[in-house]
């Protein structure tokens, strides 16, 4: 079969041809990827930064995000038929320890993630363990249900930051940002501001008929900023950018008692002047990783069929899985939201 792999150590991606997956074993199944969208966490892999250096064993097919039909079944599986339509969680968590047993599965130490730590699903075959698997309605179009991932992960941190009646700022544009950017709009927030230096996501940003958009290297930034939340500074900052500079200078200006939750994953480690940033202004820093399970997946369904044409206008690109090259060399220059590959060409022209 056809999969995308990082194949040795360095920076590049590069396809390559595997035997098919034998079948799955007892708690599994297999899926026929249909289409899986490229993350910001595939790019740290394609780019090699020290995070993927020090996480991703290789060989290694990667990819997590994505949609399927289910192929073969596994023993001891019940409650799922040949030819559903599914998505799944990514994040196989143990099952069994205190974290998981009491909702916090998402934090789960022993997690082995799907694409990073295990066979992806950039692949014309994926083997999931059936309590992973999500359902997906029929409403709900092939291109949308390949990002229920990134729009969980961006559900999650808007849930957990309480945006409703609050100022909030989203510091980076790429999907996941944009994603959370209409996601805040929809929970009711008091302004929603975009933060993004790349002028095509900005324009994304625009096309969501947010409050304001600003570019970090534009002069008026801070002061915009300030001049929309009447000179208090936001009171949610959602920090998308994994970029320290940016974290820093939101930190500055956020009001004191904020709530900044931090999903973008810096590239090494972050200086932060923690007692006049964060202390003695009564920040609450909240880490946000994957998404509760299946908490998140239940809000992520809803938002989907309810605001179809939001997640349209952040998924940009849609392209046959052979150009994956292509799909890492726009994310390289910014010049797109989410890119989308059709692992199934034929069946997509219909369907996607
Ligand atoms: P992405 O990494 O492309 O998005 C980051 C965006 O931040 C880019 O558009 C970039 O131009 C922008 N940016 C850079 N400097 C900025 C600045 N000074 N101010 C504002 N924006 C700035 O794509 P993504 O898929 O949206 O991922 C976002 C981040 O989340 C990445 O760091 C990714 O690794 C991380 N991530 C975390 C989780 C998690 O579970 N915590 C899951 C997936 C992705
Ligand atoms: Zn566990």
């Amino acid at each position: 079969m056809f999969t995308i792999t990082k194949a040795k150590p360095e920076r590049g991606i590069w396809s390559s041809d595997q035997p098919s997956l034998p079948a799955p074993g007892r708690g599994m199944v297999m899926v026929d990827v249909i289409a899986a969208g490229i993350c910001g966490t595939d790019y740290h892999i394609y780019t090699w930064d020290a995070w993927s250096a020090g996480r991703i064993p290789t060989p290694m097919t990667i990819g997590h995000e994505f949609v399927g039909r289910i192929s073969a079944i596994g023993e001891d599986v019940t409650g799922f038929e040949i030819g559903e339509r599914v998505s799944a969680e990514c994040h196989i968590a143990c099952g069994k320890c205190a974290l998981c047993r009491t909702g916090n599965a998402h934090i789960c130490e022993k997690t082995e993630i799907i694409g990073v730590d295990r066979p992806g699903a950039f692949a014309e075959q994926v083997e999931i363990p059936a309590t992973n698997l999500w359902k997906v309605p029929d409403a709900i179009p092939n291109k949308h249900a390949a990002v229920f991932d990134p729009v969980g992960n961006a559900m999650h941190m808007v849930s957990t930051a309480k945006v409703t009646a609050r100022d909030v700022l989203i510091v980076g544009g790429g999907p996941i940002g944009l994603f959370a950017a209409a996601i805040a709009k929809a929970h009711g927030a008091r302004t929603v501001v975009l933060q993004e230096p790349n002028q095509a996501r900005g324009a994304i940003a625009h096309s969501l008929e947010l409050d304001l958009v600003v570019n970090p290297r534009d002069e008026n930034c801070r002061s915009d900023i300030l001049d929309i939340t009447e000179g208090r500074g936001p009171d949610v900052v959602l920090e998308v950018s994994g970029n320290g500079a940016a974290l820093n200078a939101a930190l500055d200006i956020a009001a004191p008692g904020a709530i900044v939750a931090l999903l973008g994953i810096p590239g090494g480690p972050v200086e932060l002047d923690l007692g006049g940033k964060v202390v003695m202004k009564g920040i609450s820093l909240i880490g946000i990783t994957g998404r509760r399970m299946f908490e998140t997946w239940f809000q992520v369904e809803a938002f989907m069929l309810k605001n179809p044409d939001l997640i349209e206008k952040v998924v940009t690109h849609v392209l046959p899985a052979k150009d994956f090259e292509y799909g890492f060399k726009l994310m390289d220059d910014g010049a797109c939201g989410k890119v989308v590959l059709d692992f199934q060409t034929s069946q997509l022209k219909e369907a996607v």
